[in-house]
């Protein structure tokens, strides 16, 4: 986002560019200007849109990443925060609890797939990620199988930047200059039907996808494997909805062979998908455990959790180890400030906000899939509010475009222009607006996507690149 060179306030945004070079670590940096970036600065934000450093408002077209739920700017969500501060601003959950997490707790409860109704708060995405599966480490030693820990995640998959979630993640970048406990962890083929082998149906492809987990679980055995985990909607894979049928048959493997079924909606909970967790309502699965974090409260304040199937606590408290402890909590484990907001954002979702989100996703769907008509988009794809534009040098081949050309933050250069902040993903944009988008509002965002496509191609057709 390029800043304009007057006035005071341009000189104070001169100093905060100078500042976070000196002295910001943007997540994600690469090592050429790792310490000493940048990045574009936001300064306010109003339901869909955000107003940068020069005063441009833009669509917030990622609503942050995935988590700007219920809008930018939301009154009560804020005035609950400042209202709980006053009240209670933390306990410790070592040895207290607070109002806000119980009631949370129960009111997920009622809208998780039945049995699964415990919850175990954390601060984020990452750290639910990590909690279930120490959980499912601390859960195998009480009962006596030790063995039983491999984790199995699929190629561009993401859960998360601590090391055993990121160890689960399965795109080239979360590797190549980073160390992973790869010894715990099996990956299994991306389930993309887009880039599914050629002269393969999806249908074909699907048992595929279920035979290299049966495979997998013949190989190494079912009294090695702890857990599979999966995105039901992979997000920053670059939104893959997988074949229908595959998540409920993959579960069916998991009952089978006693392997815990994580499902990590960590994007596609709070409404991202129409409800509050999707699992159930829209792939009709019932994982033993459901990771979610974001849009819990709506990006207003750093939450997340695990909901667990209180069987899996039953069987601990049946076993022999009355004393074993689950050693494992955060400070900020069922923050009441957090708690609060959530419960907020829950009564927005129910009173509204889930069933607009359902009202308006086909829209969203159709008039992105209709960008489908510029020669360099080679696939659009989503589901509920959630989607992406993946474009590629050749609709044959499906070639994407390479690394170098940074076609996707070609892209986004033009739409921020034009007033839209797109997430570009190297060759791929990514949309998923805040739920409180309105239907001439999708029409705004993808007119915009669109003429920034199209000036994209008109460059790389100048340049002779494309
Ligand atoms: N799981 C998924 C599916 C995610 O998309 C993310 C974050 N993008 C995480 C886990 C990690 O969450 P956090 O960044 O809050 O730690």
């Amino acid at each position: 986002i390029p800043k304009t060179a007057n006035g005071p306030a341009d000189e104070a945004a001169d100093d905060l560019t100078l500042l976070a070079e000196r002295h910001l670590v943007q997540p994600w940096p690469v090592s050429g200007s790792i310490g000493a970036e940048a990045r574009g600065r936001l300064d306010a934000g109003e339901g869909i849109y955000v107003t940068d450093a020069s005063g441009r408002r833009l669509i917030d077209g990622p609503a942050g990443m995935w988590c700007v739920n219920a809008g930018h700017r939301n009154r009560e969500l804020a005035e609950v925060m400042a209202s709980q501060a006053m009240e209670l601003s933390y306990n410790s959950p070592w040895y207290t609890t607070n109002a806000p997490s119980v009631i949370l707790s129960a009111r997920l409860a009622e809208h998780a797939p039945d049995g699964v109704d415990h919850v175990f708060y954390t601060t984020g995405g990452s750290s639910a990620v990590e909690t279930a599966l120490r959980f499912m480490q601390f859960a195998n030693n009480v009962k006596g199988r030790p063995e039983k820990k491999l984790i199995v995640s699929r190629q561009g998959g993401y859960h998360g930047s601590t090391y055993l979630s990121a160890s689960l993640n399965g795109r080239p970048r979360d590797h190549d200059w980073m160390d992973s406990a790869s010894d715990l962890v099996v990956k299994l083929s991306c389930p993309d039907p887009f880039r599914r082998p050629d002269g393969m149906s999806v249908e074909a492809f699907c048992d595929f996808l279920v035979e290299e987990f049966r495979q997998v679980i013949e190989e190494k055995g079912a009294d090695r494997i702890g857990a599979f985990i999966a995105e039901p909607v992979m997000a920053s894979g670059g939104v893959i909805v997988p074949p229908p049928g595959y998540l409920r048959r993959m579960q069916d493997l998991c009952r089978r062979n006693d392997i815990l079924f994580i499902a990590d909606e960590v994007v596609t909970a709070f409404g991202r998908l129409g409800h509050v967790f999707a699992s159930k309502e829209v792939f009709g699965i019932e994982p033993d455990m459901i990771t979610f974090a974001k849009g819990v409260t709506s990006g207003y304040f750093p939450l997340g959790g695990v909901m667990i199937a209180g069987r899996l606590f039953e069987e601990l408290r049946r076993s022999n180890h009355s004393e074993a402890m689950f050693a494992h909590g955060l400070t900020y484990s069922s923050h009441p400030v957090g708690c609060a907001v959530a419960l907020k954002n829950l009564d927005i979702l129910e009173g509204g906000l889930l069933a607009h989100a359902r009202a308006v996703s086909d829209h969203f769907q159709q008039s992105l899939k209709a960008l489908e008509e510029l020669p360099l988009v080679g696939e659009v794809r989503g589901l509920g509010l959630m989607a992406c534009v993946e474009c590629v040098a050749d609709r044959a081949s499906k070639n994407p475009l390479t690394l170098d050309l940074e076609v996707g933050k070609r892209i986004d250069r033009h739409c921020q222009e034009l007033g839209l902040l797109v997430r570009p993903l190297i060759h791929m944009c990514v949309m998923s607006p805040p739920l409180t988008i309105s239907l001439e509002q999708i029409d705004d965002m993808v007119s915009i996507l669109r003429r920034g496509i199209e000036l994209t191609m008109d460059d790389l057709t100048r340049e002779g690149l494309w």
